[in-house]
C-alpha cells in the first residue's frame, strides 16, 4: 500500500518536473507539485525502507536536453528545502541553535527565476550554465551573452564563478503573453517558465529580445577570495559589477526574520519582478561549514515559500447544512488543501443560483482562495480539467435532518426547512445562542451543545438556566465529573450578566448581527422598549433599513417569542444596556475619513472611538464623507477633501469632540 503510493508519487513528480523543468510547461500548480513532494517526503521519512534511490527527493532540478553542450559543476548546484508557515521558520531557528550558539541570518527575497552559474576567466565572461539536475547543467552562454545586467568583463582576474538567479522582470512577461496570445502562440503559465524558455533557446536572438535581467547572490568558492560571510560576499560581488538586489536585512535574530517576511509578503505586489519567498541563510561560512548539508539542499539556509493566494482541489461531494432559521446552506467537501496559512476541508456553496452561475459539480477541479484572506471560497470551475466522472449538482427538495418540504421563498435564493421543531435547526440555535459573540458561554462548543441536545438537557434556550437543577445527573455522565460541571454552571451564571446587545444577536432573530444588535440596544436601553417599539419607530433609526426593521418587529409580535422573554427574565438574566457609549451627536451616524499620521492616537484607536460614538470610518472620500481628520503629512484625501468642500478637523479637534 505505502510502497505503491511511493511509486505513484514518484511517477507523478517525475513526470510534473520534466514538464516543468526541461519543457518549461508545468502541468501541475506550484501549490500541487509540493503537496505530492511533501506527501512523498513524509512517507519516505516514516518508512526508510521504501526509499528508493531514484527518488526525486535524493535529487535536484530536471533532466539535460540534448541539444545544448553539457557541463559539470565543480561544485554543485543545490536546491533549498522549504518552509510555509512561520512555525517552521521558529523550528528552523530552533535546529540551527542546537549547533550554532547566536547565528546572524541574511534574509533575502526568492526570486522566481532559474539559477544560472556564470564563469570568469582573466576578467571575462567565458561560460552561463543552467542548475541542470545539479552536477550537469546545460551550456547557455550564448544567450547569457545577451542580458544587459551580466557583465562581459569584470576586473577579477583570478577564475571566478558566481551564481544567481536569471529572471522576467513582470512587465516584460506580460508584454510577452500578450504577443504569444495574439500571435496564437502557446502563453507561459509565470515568469519563471517565461525566463527558462528563453535562455534555453538554441538562437540567442531569441533571449535578446526577451529582456530578461539577473540578481547575483552566491560564490561557491569564498575562501579564494578571503571572504567570511555570506554579507561580506554579497558586497564583494557588488562590487565586481553584478547586479545583487539591495532588499537584503542582516537578522541578530529570529524575530528580525519573521519581521523581515511580513514585510515583503505585504510588499512584494510592488516589486516589479515577482519573488515567490524569502530564503533565509545562516551569515558566517565557519558557522556554515559546521552545518553542512543534505544530498539537495544546504542546512544553513531555507526558502520559506509565501503562501499560494489561489489554489486547486478537488471537489468530492457536496452536503446540505441547515443553519438556525432553517437556511439550507449546500457545502462542498474538499481534498484538503493548504491555503493562506491553514487547511480547507470544506467550502460552502451558498445556493442552488450560485452552484449553477459556477456550473460547479462534484468531482470538479476547482480553483479555491480565501476572500479577505479568511473565508474560503470557490474562484472558479478548471473546466478543461473534467474527465467524465463529473455529476451534476441537484438540490435537495426536504430536508436531510427532519424531512420536511422545503420552501424557496420569493425573490429569495434560499431553500428553507419551516419545520420549527426540526432538530437541525433547534441545535444550530442553541450553538448560536451560547457562542463567543453573542452570549458567550465559555464550554458550550458545538459538540457539547449536540449532545446534550440528544441527551434532553438543552431544548430550548431557557433549558441552559434550568441545567443547574440537574447538577448531580450531569456530574455522572461520561466524560465530564463535578469540576468540568461546575465550570459549565458558572460560566452560564456570568451571562445572565451580559449587556443586552449580546442577548438581542444570541436570540437569532433574522437579520439581525452583532452590529444591529448594538444599534439597537444603543437606542432602546432595555427590552421592554425594544418589544414595545413600533415598525415606524425602528424605521427611524439611522442604519435600520425597512428588512430589519420588519423582522425585529414581527419577532416581538409573536407569542412564542414574549413567552421566550418573560421566561429568560424570571430566569433572572440581565435585559438591560450596560455599556457606557452614548449616541454623540457629533460622531452618530457621521462618516469620517482619517488622512495623515496621528499624533496622539493610533488610527486604530481613533477609529475604535469614532465607532464607539456611532460613527463610521471610510478609507476613501466621497461626496457623502460628513469629517476628514488630518494628521502630518497628509495624502491625496486631504486635497480631495478641500476639492469637494468636505469639513476639515484637526486631531486636537477630533480629541475635543471625543
Ligand atoms: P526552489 O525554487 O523551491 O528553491 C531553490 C531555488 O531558489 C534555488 O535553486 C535558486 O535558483 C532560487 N533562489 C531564488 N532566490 C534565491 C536567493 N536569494 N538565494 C538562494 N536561492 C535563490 O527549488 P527548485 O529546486 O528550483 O524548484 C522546486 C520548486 O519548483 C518546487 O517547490 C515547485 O514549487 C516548483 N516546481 C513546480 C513544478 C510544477 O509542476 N508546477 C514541477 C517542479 C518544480
Amino acid at each position: 500500500m505505502i510502497e505503491k503510493r511511493i511509486d505513484e508519487l514518484i511517477k507523478i513528480i517525475n513526470k510534473a518536473s520534466i514538464e516543468y523543468y526541461t519543457n518549461d510547461n508545468p502541468t501541475l500548480t506550484d501549490q500541487e507539485y509540493d503537496d505530492y513532494y511533501h506527501e512523498l517526503e513524509t512517507l519516505e521519512e516514516k518508512y526508510p525502507e521504501f526509499i528508493r534511490e531514484d527518488s526525486p527527493t535524493k535529487r535536484v532540478g530536471g533532466k539535460i536536453i540534448d541539444e545544448f553542450k553539457k557541463v559539470t559543476h565543480e561544485v554543485p548546484m543545490m536546491s533549498l528545502g522549504d518552509i510555509f508557515s512561520i512555525d517552521e521558520v521558529i523550528e528552523f531557528d530552533n535546529k540551527i541553535k542546537k549547533v550554532i550558539k547566536n547565528p546572524t541570518y541574511i534574509c533575502e527575497l526568492k526570486i522566481d527565476g532559474l539559477s544560472v552559474s556564470l564563469l570568469y576567466e582573466n576578467g571575462k565572461l567565458v561560460r552561463g550554465a543552467t542548475r541542470g539536475d545539479g552536477v550537469i547543467g546545460e551550456d547557455i552562454t550564448h544567450n547569457v551573452e545577451t542580458i544587459k545586467s551580466v557583465p562581459l568583463k569584470i576586473k577579477e582576474t583570478k577564475t571566478i564563478e558566481v551564481r544567481g538567479e536569471i529572471y522576467m522582470p513582470k512587465k516584460s512577461f506580460n508584454l510577452l503573453n500578450e504577443s504569444r496570445k495574439n500571435n496564437n502562440e502557446q502563453v507561459f503559465a509565470n515568469p519563471r517558465n517565461a525566463a527558462a524558455g528563453s535562455v534555453r533557446q538554441l538562437d540567442s536572438k531569441i533571449a535578446a529580445k526577451r529582456n530578461l535581467s539577473t540578481f547575483i547572490y552566491h560564490l561557491p568558492k569564498p575562501e579564494e577570495f578571503n571572504i567570511k560571510s555570506h554579507h561580506e560576499t554579497l558586497k564583494f560581488m557588488d562590487e565586481l559589477g553584478f547586479t545583487v538586489n539591495p532588499n537584503i536585512k542582516k537578522a541578530n535574530n529570529i524575530n528580525e526574520v519573521v519581521d523581515y517576511i511580513n514585510e515583503w509578503t505585504e510588499k512584494r505586489d510592488k516589486l516589479p519582478y515577482e519573488i515567490d519567498g524569502i530564503v533565509i541563510k545562516v551569515d558566517d561560512f565557519n558557522d556554515q561549514k559546521k552545518l553542512g548539508y543534505t544530498s539537495r539542499t544546504p542546512k544553513w539556509a531555507i526558502a520559506y515559500k509565501f503562501p499560494a493566494a489561489e489554489v486547486l482541489t478537488k471537489i468530492r461531494n457536496i452536503e446540505f447544512c441547515v443553519g438556525r432559521t432553517g437556511k439550507i446552506t449546500p457545502r462542498a467537501d474538499l481534498d484538503p488543501v493548504h491555503v493562506a496559512g491553514s487547511i480547507v476541508r470544506s467550502v460552502t456553496l451558498h445556493n442552488e443560483d450560485y452552484i449553477k452561475e459556477k456550473d460547479i459539480m462534484v468531482n470538479d477541479t476547482i480553483v479555491l482562495h480565501k476572500a479577505g484572506d479568511i473565508i474560503p471560497e470557490v474562484v472558479r470551475v478548471e473546466k478543461n480539467r473534467r474527465t467524465g466522472n463529473e455529476i451534476a449538482f441537484k438540490m435537495i427538495s426536504t430536508c436531510p435532518i427532519c424531512g420536511s418540504q422545503l420552501e424557496r421563498k420569493e425573490n429569495e435564493s434560499n431553500y428553507f426547512c419551516l419545520n420549527k421543531e426540526c432538530d437541525a435547526r433547534n441545535i444550530e440555535g442553541l450553538i448560536h445562542f451560547s457562542s463567543r459573540d453573542t452570549m458567550n458561554i465559555e464550554g458550550f462548543g458545538e459538540n457539547i451543545v449536540e449532545d446534550f441536545y440528544n441527551m434532553g438537557y438543552l431544548k430550548e434556550i431557557p433549558d441552559y438556566y434550568k441545567l443547574y437543577n440537574q447538577k448531580q445527573e450531569l456530574k455522572e455522565l461520561e466524560g465530564f465529573g463535578e469540576k468540568s460541571i461546575n465550570n459549565l454552571l458558572d460560566n452560564i451564571e456570568k451571562s445572565k450578566e451580559n449587556s443586552l446587545e449580546k442577548l438581542l444577536f444570541a436570540l437569532g432573530i433574522r437579520h439581525i448581527g452583532k452590529k444591529t444588535a448594538k444599534i439597537l440596544a444603543l437606542n432602546y436601553k432595555n427590552i421592554d422598549n425594544l418589544m414595545n417599539a413600533e415598525y415606524e419607530d425602528l424605521i427611524k433609526i439611522p442604519d435600520i433599513g425597512d428588512i430589519i426593521a420588519e423582522s425585529v418587529y414581527s419577532f416581538f409580535k409573536e407569542e412564542k417569542n414574549v413567552n421566550l422573554i418573560n421566561k429568560l427574565k424570571e430566569l433572572g438574566l440581565n435585559m438591560n444596556y450596560l455599556g457606557n457609549e452614548t449616541i454623540d451627536e457629533n460622531f452618530n451616524n457621521k462618516t469620517f475619513v482619517l488622512t495623515g499620521t496621528l499624533e496622539k492616537l493610533t488610527r486604530d484607536e481613533a477609529t475604535i472611538e469614532i465607532e464607539n460614538r456611532g460613527g463610521k470610518v471610510t478609507s476613501s472620500v466621497t461626496k457623502k464623507t460628513d469629517y476628514v481628520v488630518v494628521g502630518d503629512k497628509p495624502g491625496s484625501k486631504y486635497d480631495k477633501a478641500l476639492k469637494l468642500n468636505i469639513e476639515i478637523w484637526t486631531e486636537e479637534q477630533l480629541l475635543e469632540k471625543l
